[in-house]
């Protein structure tokens, strides 16, 4: 199945049509499953694309453009994001945007779960930002709070919905309905937010 959707069958030159047919039918299960799956891929919000050069910064979409001559590492302006690596060398662009966003979000974050707690009247140990894979976030007993620094490509909104989220479990360790009470006090679209990040897939290769 290709990434457009369509199906491509490979098969000896002299394989009778109906045999090919046939073979189709009886894949068709799992082609539908592959289709789905390209679907929901195509459905997620855009986070970083190296193919098509874009990259989603706090919510906002921009265009990668590499710029030896820019005199400093990465300049944002307006749907642009100019990069400029060390070396000056392409290869380099990814290593440098990537860094990049992780600055930021170490600078973002750690300063909303300071506002946030203070809002909520929340007492919390650490902050720290981490590359998970299948995590935006998590709370140790200790109330230690552990982020996906990849967050940093979302909505302030959505970001603040994890925040908020994370916080809630140092007074509650369970998703109780307490739970989501406390939640729902402080961010009221939180149903909206959990929507929007179930459909995310940030892949391994992205990184
Ligand atoms: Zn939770």
């Amino acid at each position: 199945v290709e990434p457009d959707g369509s199906v491509m069958v490979t098969a000896p030159k002299r394989a009778p049509k109906l045999m090919i047919d046939r073979f189709v039918v009886q894949q068709s299960r799992w082609v539908k499953r592959q289709k789905q799956k390209i679907a929901l891929l195509q459905s997620a919000y855009p986070t970083l694309d190296w193919q098509k050069r874009i990259v989603s910064y706090l919510g906002n979409l921009y265009q990668i453009k590499f710029d030896p001559d820019l005199g400093e590492k990465v300049h944002i302006t307006t749907g642009v994001v100019q990069v400029c690596p060390v070396t000056g060398l392409e290869e380099d662009v990814r290593k440098t945007l990537l860094q990049w966003l992780k600055q930021q979000a170490q600078m973002y974050i750690p300063k909303q779960v300071q506002v946030r707690a203070t809002t909520m009247g929340i007492l919390y140990s650490n902050v720290v930002l981490r590359q998970q894979k299948s995590r935006w976030g998590s709370c140790s007993t200790r109330g230690n709070l552990n982020f996906n620094w990849r967050l940093i490509h979302f909505t302030t909104e959505v970001i603040d919905y994890v925040v908020i989220h994370e916080l809630a479990h140092i007074r509650h360790h369970n998703h109780s309905r307490d739970f989501w009470r406390l939640v729902a006090r402080y961010d009221a679209d939180y149903k909206e937010h959990i929507r929007f990040l179930r459909k995310q897939h940030i892949r391994v290769q992205d990184l």
